[in-house]
Protein backbone atom coordinates (compact mmCIF):
# COMPACT_ATOMS: atom_id res chain seq x y z
CA UNK A 1 0.00 0.00 0.00
CA UNK A 2 2.57 2.34 0.81
CA UNK A 3 4.28 1.53 -2.85
CA UNK A 4 1.29 2.85 -4.30
CA UNK A 5 0.41 5.90 -2.11
CA UNK A 6 4.28 6.75 -2.42
CA UNK A 7 4.14 6.22 -6.49
CA UNK A 8 1.63 8.35 -7.42
CA UNK A 9 3.24 10.99 -5.03
CA UNK A 10 6.39 10.35 -6.93
CA UNK A 11 4.93 9.56 -10.55
CA UNK A 12 6.20 12.68 -12.41
CA UNK A 13 9.72 11.66 -11.31
CA UNK A 14 8.83 7.54 -12.16
CA UNK A 15 7.77 8.61 -15.36
CA UNK A 16 10.93 10.20 -16.19
CA UNK A 17 12.68 7.58 -15.73
CA UNK A 18 10.05 5.48 -17.36
CA UNK A 19 11.56 7.66 -20.02
CA UNK A 20 14.97 7.73 -19.39
CA UNK A 21 14.82 3.86 -19.58
CA UNK A 22 12.73 3.14 -22.78
CA UNK A 23 15.21 1.02 -24.41
CA UNK A 24 15.33 -2.31 -22.76
CA UNK A 25 18.36 -2.50 -20.52
CA UNK A 26 19.79 -5.67 -19.59
CA UNK A 27 22.00 -5.96 -16.15
CA UNK A 28 24.99 -7.33 -18.07
CA UNK A 29 25.02 -4.16 -20.22
CA UNK A 30 26.06 -1.58 -17.68
CA UNK A 31 29.95 -1.31 -17.90
CA UNK A 32 31.53 -0.77 -14.34
CA UNK A 33 33.87 1.31 -16.36
CA UNK A 34 31.33 4.07 -17.42
CA UNK A 35 29.55 4.21 -14.12
CA UNK A 36 32.98 5.12 -12.25
CA UNK A 37 33.37 7.98 -14.85
CA UNK A 38 29.93 9.30 -14.36
CA UNK A 39 31.15 9.46 -10.15
CA UNK A 40 29.38 5.98 -8.99
CA UNK A 41 31.61 4.34 -6.43
CA UNK A 42 28.93 2.22 -4.99
CA UNK A 43 26.72 -0.43 -6.44
CA UNK A 44 23.20 -1.94 -5.03
CA UNK A 45 22.04 -4.72 -6.35
CA UNK A 46 18.51 -6.19 -6.77
CA UNK A 47 18.55 -9.57 -7.08
CA UNK A 48 15.36 -10.97 -8.76
CA UNK A 49 15.40 -10.30 -12.43
CA UNK A 50 18.74 -8.19 -11.87
CA UNK A 51 21.27 -11.31 -10.96
CA UNK A 52 19.38 -14.15 -12.23
CA UNK A 53 15.16 -15.04 -13.09
CA UNK A 54 13.02 -15.46 -9.84
CA UNK A 55 13.64 -17.94 -7.14
CA UNK A 56 17.22 -18.54 -8.14
CA UNK A 57 19.57 -19.03 -5.14
CA UNK A 58 22.80 -17.80 -7.15
CA UNK A 59 23.16 -15.11 -10.14
CA UNK A 60 23.46 -16.80 -13.67
CA UNK A 61 26.64 -17.21 -14.99
CA UNK A 62 27.03 -14.44 -17.70
CA UNK A 63 25.93 -12.17 -14.49
CA UNK A 64 28.79 -13.81 -12.36
CA UNK A 65 31.20 -12.68 -14.70
CA UNK A 66 30.11 -9.19 -14.96
CA UNK A 67 29.96 -9.00 -11.18
CA UNK A 68 33.34 -10.09 -11.04
CA UNK A 69 34.22 -7.21 -13.36
CA UNK A 70 32.35 -4.88 -11.17
CA UNK A 71 34.32 -6.16 -8.19
CA UNK A 72 37.56 -5.65 -10.00
CA UNK A 73 36.90 -1.67 -10.94
CA UNK A 74 34.74 -0.68 -7.75
CA UNK A 75 36.31 -2.76 -4.82
CA UNK A 76 33.71 -6.06 -3.83
CA UNK A 77 33.15 -3.81 -0.54
CA UNK A 78 31.51 -1.55 -2.59
CA UNK A 79 29.82 -3.52 -3.90
CA UNK A 80 26.22 -4.54 -1.79
CA UNK A 81 22.30 -6.90 -2.70
CA UNK A 82 19.55 -5.58 -1.55
CA UNK A 83 16.57 -7.91 -2.56
CA UNK A 84 12.93 -7.60 -0.73
CA UNK A 85 13.85 -11.31 -0.58
CA UNK A 86 17.26 -11.61 1.49
CA UNK A 87 16.90 -15.31 1.49
CA UNK A 88 20.04 -17.37 3.97
CA UNK A 89 20.65 -19.23 0.94
CA UNK A 90 21.63 -16.07 -0.88
CA UNK A 91 23.22 -14.58 1.45
CA UNK A 92 25.57 -17.82 2.25
CA UNK A 93 26.00 -17.66 -1.51
CA UNK A 94 27.77 -13.89 -0.94
CA UNK A 95 29.86 -14.79 2.16
CA UNK A 96 30.99 -17.85 0.81
CA UNK A 97 31.87 -17.00 -3.39
CA UNK A 98 31.77 -12.81 -2.42
CA UNK A 99 33.21 -11.94 1.18
CA UNK A 100 33.84 -8.65 0.53
CA UNK A 101 29.89 -8.18 -0.98
CA UNK A 102 27.32 -6.57 2.02
CA UNK A 103 24.29 -8.49 1.97
CA UNK A 104 21.32 -6.22 3.31
CA UNK A 105 19.25 -7.66 5.47
CA UNK A 106 16.59 -6.48 8.54
CA UNK A 107 15.76 -3.29 6.72
CA UNK A 108 12.02 -2.24 5.42
CA UNK A 109 11.05 -3.80 1.88
CA UNK A 110 11.64 -1.70 -0.98
CA UNK A 111 9.97 1.46 -1.54
CA UNK A 112 11.14 1.90 1.72
CA UNK A 113 14.30 3.85 2.02
CA UNK A 114 16.01 2.10 4.55
CA UNK A 115 18.34 -0.29 2.80
CA UNK A 116 19.97 2.26 0.77
CA UNK A 117 19.94 4.43 3.22
CA UNK A 118 22.16 1.63 5.11
CA UNK A 119 24.32 0.82 2.36
CA UNK A 120 25.24 4.93 2.14
CA UNK A 121 25.70 4.81 6.29
CA UNK A 122 27.69 1.44 5.53
CA UNK A 123 29.97 2.71 2.63
CA UNK A 124 30.09 6.64 3.34
CA UNK A 125 28.52 7.60 -0.15
CA UNK A 126 26.77 10.37 -0.63
CA UNK A 127 23.56 9.69 -2.24
CA UNK A 128 24.69 10.09 -5.76
CA UNK A 129 27.71 8.32 -5.85
CA UNK A 130 25.43 4.86 -5.16
CA UNK A 131 23.15 2.88 -8.14
CA UNK A 132 20.42 0.86 -7.62
CA UNK A 133 19.89 -1.81 -10.59
CA UNK A 134 16.41 -2.79 -10.16
CA UNK A 135 13.34 -3.88 -12.63
CA UNK A 136 10.31 -3.09 -10.43
CA UNK A 137 8.95 0.51 -10.90
CA UNK A 138 7.47 0.36 -7.49
CA UNK A 139 9.54 -1.18 -5.19
CA UNK A 140 13.32 -0.08 -6.02
CA UNK A 141 13.31 2.41 -8.55
CA UNK A 142 10.53 4.48 -6.04
CA UNK A 143 13.23 3.93 -3.25
CA UNK A 144 15.64 5.23 -4.77
CA UNK A 145 13.09 8.15 -5.54
CA UNK A 146 12.74 8.40 -1.86
CA UNK A 147 16.41 8.26 -0.93
CA UNK A 148 17.82 10.67 -4.14
CA UNK A 149 20.05 8.17 -5.04
CA UNK A 150 20.82 7.15 -8.61
CA UNK A 151 19.25 4.45 -10.60
CA UNK A 152 19.40 2.02 -13.51
CA UNK A 153 16.15 0.53 -14.19
CA UNK A 154 17.05 -3.20 -15.54
CA UNK A 155 14.11 -2.92 -18.11
CA UNK A 156 14.95 -6.29 -19.66
CA UNK A 157 14.96 -8.54 -16.78
CA UNK A 158 16.31 -12.01 -16.34
CA UNK A 159 12.98 -14.79 -16.69
CA UNK A 160 12.82 -18.15 -16.83
CA UNK A 161 9.11 -19.40 -17.77
CA UNK A 162 10.52 -22.90 -18.14
CA UNK A 163 11.27 -23.49 -14.48
CA UNK A 164 8.68 -20.63 -12.44
CA UNK A 165 6.04 -20.27 -15.09
CA UNK A 166 3.00 -19.11 -12.93
CA UNK A 167 5.70 -16.56 -10.36
CA UNK A 168 7.70 -15.36 -13.85
CA UNK A 169 4.14 -14.53 -15.64
CA UNK A 170 2.87 -13.03 -12.24
CA UNK A 171 5.65 -11.04 -12.63
CA UNK A 172 5.87 -10.07 -16.05
CA UNK A 173 2.24 -8.87 -15.93
CA UNK A 174 3.50 -6.60 -12.58
CA UNK A 175 6.31 -5.45 -14.24
CA UNK A 176 4.02 -4.01 -17.23
CA UNK A 177 0.80 -2.72 -14.91
CA UNK A 178 3.19 -0.55 -13.40
CA UNK A 179 4.80 0.83 -16.19
CA UNK A 180 0.99 1.21 -17.69
CA UNK A 181 -0.01 2.55 -14.43
CA UNK A 182 2.46 5.53 -14.08
CA UNK A 183 2.27 6.29 -17.91
CA UNK A 184 -1.54 6.95 -17.32
CA UNK A 185 -1.24 8.87 -13.99
CA UNK A 186 1.29 11.03 -15.66
CA UNK A 187 -1.62 12.25 -17.72
CA UNK A 188 -3.30 13.60 -14.98
CA UNK A 189 -3.07 16.99 -13.66
MG1 LIG B 1 13.68 -7.67 -8.87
Amino acid sequence: MYGVTAGIAYRRQLAEICRRFRVPLRTVAIIPQELVARGITVLALDFDGVLAPHGAAAPLPEVLAWLKSCALVLGEERIFILSNRPDPLRADYFRREFPGIGFIAGVRKKPYPDGLLRIMELSGAAPKELLLLDDRLFTGVLATCLAGTGVAYITAPYISLTSRPVMEGFFMLLRLAERRFIALSDLLP
